[in-house]
Order: C-alpha cells, then structure tokens, then sequence
C-alpha cells in the first residue's frame, strides 16, 4: 500500500495564512473511487482504442454507435462510484478560506456528491445528455434501437454534454478559472497530467501571478519541477491528511 507523504509544516503554516485558494481537479481525483484515468489502461472490450481515438468529435462523425457506448460504459463506471476521502476532505478544506475556487477537468460529479458547492466544472459532465446538432441539453428521450439515440426535438443524434479533444471548454467557466487562477494565494494540481490546455495552463498563470502552488499526484507532470510543494501520493490519502494537519 502507499504511503502518504509527509505534509511539510511551513506549507501548514501558510495555509493557516491565506484567504484565496484555487484548486484543478483531474482525473486521478477519481482513481480512488474506481473511475480510470485516461492515461491507465482500459480494459475488457475497450482496451484496443484510446480514449484520444474516441473523446473527438471526429471520433463521433465516424462511428457514433462505437462513441455512444463507450460513453454508456463510463457512464454506468461513474452513476456506481462514490466519493473518496480525498473529494470529501476538499469539500471541508473550502471551508476554511474566505474565497476557495474549485476547478475539475472531471466529468463524473463526485466533487458536489462529496458537498462541494459551485464547482467550476471545465469540462462539462457525463450523466448530462446534449443534442449534437443543437447543442441543447435533453433531459429525456424514447429509447428506440437507434444507438446513439435522436434528438425528440430535431432528430440529430444525442451525445454526452462533455468537452471533447479538439472543441472549447465553455467560455465563462474558462474564464472564471483563469481569474482564479489569476488571483489566489496558494494553487492546488491534484491527480492531473497537466498536458491537456487550456486546464493545463492554470497552474502556470498562478505560478505567474506569484501563487505558492503545491501538487498532488504519485507521478512526475510537467509542473513538477516547478512547484513549491510537491506530495508524492494518491490524493485519497494526502488530502486528508492535509485537513488534519490543518486543524
Ligand atoms: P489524466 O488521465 O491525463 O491524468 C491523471 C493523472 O492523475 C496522472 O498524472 C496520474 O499520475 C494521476 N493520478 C493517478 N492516480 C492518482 C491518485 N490516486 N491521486 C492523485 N493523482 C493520481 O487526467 P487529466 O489530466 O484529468 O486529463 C484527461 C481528461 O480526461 C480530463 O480532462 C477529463 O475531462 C477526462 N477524464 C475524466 C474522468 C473523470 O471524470 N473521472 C476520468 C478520466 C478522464
């Protein structure tokens, strides 16, 4: 089992100073509650594509039926999974700061089943449903043996209202985040790859900006090097451990 790492006492002790907060969520937020990550391998009957061959729209063009049920199988992953520690401790953790701004790359909603409150979600959310052509979000559809299904209001096919490869991340919520980013005292990277822009460009504007930024992840990212505080473990452990600390 790993350990969590140690938390260093002067990163404790500039918490207890700081008033704004910002944190990037990714996908290895999520890893503990059994949702894979893009970069672990998929497995059973999807193992021969990558997620970068299906998450396109180009992807969707080509063979919507495939994309669908990929989605569809994430889909059931994520209505099973639950929150882990680490989600729930962030949710406490944002009590503690006058301004705490919460960013995820994820789509999966565990941040606000966990109790978190006005997530920045940047990459839209798989249990929500869109019209392909409209853009519309459709709450509910007859299931008929089209995969994916059409649209009740225009007949395009339906999709997930998630952002992928190759199309913008919504406008406002993009800036909002870069305002955070912009503006906090301390920047939190946790389970995230940082290769995907622009999520990946956050942690560089509160670097920038003069923001202590600590990551959490087991694995090296191209911020590493960069960051002030690094903690080498799975956030399901480190986060709470954080919380004690802070206590
Ligand atoms: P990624 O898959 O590229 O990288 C995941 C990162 O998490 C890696 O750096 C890995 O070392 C780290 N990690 C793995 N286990 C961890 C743990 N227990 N604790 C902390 N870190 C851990 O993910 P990404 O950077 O978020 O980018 C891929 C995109 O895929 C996302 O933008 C998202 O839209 C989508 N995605 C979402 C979900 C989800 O909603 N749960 C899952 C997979 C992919």
């Amino acid at each position: 089992m790993t350990a969590a790492p140690q938390i260093p006492l002067r990163l404790v002790e500039s918490l207890r100073k700081v008033d704004r907060v910002a944190v990037l969520t990714g996908a290895g937020t999520s890893a503990e509650s059994g949702i894979p990550t893009f970069r672990q391998a998929q497995t059973g009957l999807w193992s021969q594509f990558s997620p970068e061959e299906l998450a396109t729209p180009m992807a969707f063009a080509e063979n919507p039926k495939r994309v669908w049920e990929w989605y569809a199988w994430r889909r059931e992953l994520v209505t099973k999974a639950r929150p882990n520690p680490g989600h729930l401790a962030l949710a406490q953790l944002a009590r503690r700061f006058p301004q705490f701004t919460l960013i995820t790359q994820n789509v999966d909603g565990l941040h606000q089943q966990a109790g978190s409150q006005e997530v920045l979600e940047l990459h839209g959310n798989i249990l929500r449903t869109k019209c392909s052509r409209e853009g519309r979000v459709v709450e509910k559809w007859t299931d008929t043996p089209a995969v994916p299904p059409p649209c009740p209001h225009c007949g395009a096919h339906l999709r997930p209202d998630v952002v992928w490869f190759h199309e913008a991340l919504p406008q406002e919520t993009l800036d909002r985040a870069m305002a955070a980013a912009a503006s906090c005292q301390v920047f939190f990277s946790i389970g995230t790859s940082t290769v995907v822009s622009p999520a990946a460009d956050l942690p560089f504007i509160a670097i920038r900006n003069g923001a202590v930024i600590v990551e959490i992840n087991p694995e090296p990212t191209p911020l590493t090097e960069s960051a002030d505080y690094v903690l080498a473990g799975p956030s399901g452990m480190v986060l709470p451990e954080l919380l004690t600390c802070l206590a």
